[in-house]
């Protein structure tokens, strides 16, 4: 062997290293990245917890009038969807979407304009002052850190006479404030899903972590305040939360995959499975006046 041959051997064996640490590199740089990913999923994930409180709150004022949107909204995905074989988690097809503009509100719901003018109405949610003040109670003041459920029971309790001034002397807001303070909480709720969908769709944070604690009350709140985002957007084209609208899609697409031919529609789940069950029960429960009626209806 020369010493040509040898330094060739050499600088042969150096590439052939270089390589493999390149290798290396990359492969610890990608299992770094998924490590934050998951790191970032957790830390989104650790606010949902207050977020649902107030979804829950928001799934609970709309009550009736949100089972008619959801399940229309249901309907629409089920029929768009139906001959789509491609329409699980990756589907692209953009028939399968839900497009949340105000010329697709205006399609899903056109035989209900009734119940949509209404919707609108109750954007106000006006509905009960009980429900006024258990949100006060909530989200206006951190005096003590109640449950819906919790303060609502301890309202029903000395429900006899139950005007909005008796509740608490402290707590003298006009209806039109309360009002306000709502609408403020709807809107607030839809940023920080707007904030937090952002990193989940640019894989900033993983999704697929965040999947399995949100989708399942996440899905049925953004079908219920579905008129509310269309109504925003333009005729033909979503500008305004359009991460929550791209995760909607996406994570729908997952759940109807993974749940193929289910029966329970999504509001089902949000209103049999968390805190609005919970909350339906008491009420139910300790109903023995108009006023517990006024809550649920
Ligand atoms: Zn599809």
């Amino acid at each position: 062997m020369t010493i040509y041959e040898g330094a060739g051997i050499v600088a042969a064996i150096g590439v052939l290293f270089t390589f493999a640490n390149y290798i290396l590199a990359r492969k610890r740089f990608k299992v770094e990245k998924q490590f934050r990913s998951k790191e970032n999923a957790a830390r989104l994930l650790s606010r949902y917890p207050t977020l649902l409180k107030k979804i829950t709150f928001i799934g609970m004022l709309m009550g009736d009038q949100g089972k008619i949107i959801t399940t229309k909204i249901e309907d629409h995905i089920s029929a768009r969807s139906k001959d789509c074989k491609n329409c699980k988690k990756k589907c692209k097809a953009k028939k399968c979407d839900l497009m949340f503009t105000s010329n697709e509100m205006k399609e899903i719901f056109k035989d209900l304009s009734k119940p949509l003018r209404s919707y609108k109405a109750s954007v106000d949610w006006l509905k009960s002052y009980v429900l006024i003040d258990a949100y006060i109670k909530i989200f206006g003041y951190d005096k003590a850190l109640f449950d819906a459920a919790r303060v609502i029971e301890s309202l029903y309790k000395k429900k006899e006479d139950l005007k909005f001034e008796d509740l608490d002397a402290n707590l003298q807001f006009t209806v039109r404030e309360i009002k306000q303070r709502c609408r403020a909480m709807l809107t607030d709720t839809l940023n920080e899903l707007e904030e937090i969908c952002m990193n989940f769709y640019f894989k900033i944070a993983d999704g697929d972590v965040a999947w399995y604690s949100m989708y399942q009350t996440y899905l049925p709140f953004i079908s219920l305040v579905y008129p509310e985002i269309s109504s925003f957007n333009d005729k033909l084209r979503a500008e305004y939360y359009t991460n929550v609208i791209d995760i909607y899609n996406l994570w729908n697409k997952k759940y109807r995959h993974e749940r193929r031919l289910d029966k329970v529609s999504n509001v089902m789940m949000l209103y049999q499975g968390g805190a609005i069950k919970e909350v339906a029960d008491m009420v139910k429960a300790s109903e023995s006046g108009k006023k517990a009626a006024r809550v649920i209806t």
